[in-house]
């Protein structure tokens, strides 16, 4: 066995409804994975022994002898600041302000710990180990509830002046549009998430136009999802299909933006929305053809993201290992 191989960091994404950690090594393979609940309606104090918990467990199911563990990383929602270690507030965790969650689990292992933004870790996995590998800049929007934005330039994640950076579910699309959750209004969030796919269908069924998701939903327009759009798509309804396409171009609207201001090689597209695929990823990349300056369309990728559901949890081993297999050496 290699010094790499017998080289492990743990990761660990902390997620509204469960913990997700894996132990990692040095050439980006998952040794071991758990998932635990995070109980985040406890607070703090329940979901930081969960943590430690699930840490402890995951090492429980590893056969220790002759390995390296050399950190831990912790993907976390909200503001933080990764170089003091503190949650600045998370919005899905109540009672998160203001939280050392850095020392209180480096005490409590007696490891290395980092912490870092989840939507940068998640970013970070696809440079380190998933779609996005070699870029010199690389962008990643996670397309879920919410939209989650990550930029990685040459290997670093780009963080802000005050670690609020990235943001970018929340670069206007349109001057007067949607609500936002921020409180904006014509977000990309707005448009082009789960939430935003499910209130533009509802919208336009509402205004008279007719599809089979009434039937799929029993008239019940509560329980309508952005997979069932999708579903409905496949089997060419043609409400679902243009609300699709629509979803495409705003999301090339977005990426535009993005791309004449980052010039990047890479736009990597994650999280529940993207199962789509093509349907939404092909007229993304026509809008942005049609609207990027000269230059830019020619040199950016836009594509699926690669590593699903763990991304966050590569990420933030991720950011333990990457710089200390720079000096690992076979
Ligand atoms: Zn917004």
């Amino acid at each position: 066995m290699s010094i790499r191989t017998k080289t492990i960091a743990i990761g660990v994404d902390l997620g509204g409804t469960n913990l997700r950690a894996v132990a990692i090594n040095a050439d980006g393979q998952i040794i071991e994975r758990i998932t635990y609940p995070t109980q985040a309606q406890e607070g703090p104090n329940v979901v930081i022994k969960n943590i430690v918990a699930s840490v402890r467990t995951l090492l429980a199911k590893i056969a220790l002898e002759d390995i390296k563990i050399i950190g831990v990383g912790i993907g976390a929602p909200g503001p933080l600041n990764s170089e003091t270690g503190v949650v600045i507030k998370a919005p899905n965790l109540p009672g998160w302000e203001n939280i050392h969650l850095r020392d209180i689990v480096a005490k409590e292992l007696q490891l290395p710990v980092r912490i870092e933004n989840d939507a940068n870790v998640a970013a970070f996995a696809e440079y380190w180990k998933g779609a996005g590998q070699n870029s010199k800049v690389m962008i990643c929007l996670t397309l879920g509830t919410g939209v989650g934005g990550g930029i990685i330039i040459d290997g670093n994640i780009f963080r802000g002046s005050h670690f609020i950076g990235a943001e970018l579910g929340h670069i206007t699309i349109k001057y007067d549009g949607l609500r936002c959750s921020c409180g904006n209004k014509g977000c990309l969030e707005a448009y082009v998430s789960a939430t935003g796919i499910v209130a533009r269908t509802i919208m336009a069924i509402r205004s008279g136009a007719t599809t089979i998701l009434t039937d799929m939903v029993d008239n019940d327009l509560n329980t309508l999802t952005s997979e069932l759009v999708y579903q409905a798509a496949v089997n060419n309804d043609s409400l679902a299909q243009s609300i699709m396409h629509e979803t495409g171009t705003l999301l090339g609207i977005g990426i535009t933006s993005l791309a004449n201001i980052f010039n990047p090689d890479f736009v990597i597209i994650g999280g529940g929305v993207s199962k789509a695929g093509d349907m939404i990823l092909t007229p993304a990349r026509q809008e942005v053809q049609k609207r990027a300056m000269p230059g830019i369309a020619e040199h950016l990728k836009i594509l699926p993201a690669m590593l699903g559901e763990d991304a966050g949890a590569i990420g933030a081993a991720g950011i333990i290992l990457y710089n200390e297999t720079a000096k690992i050496s076979d």
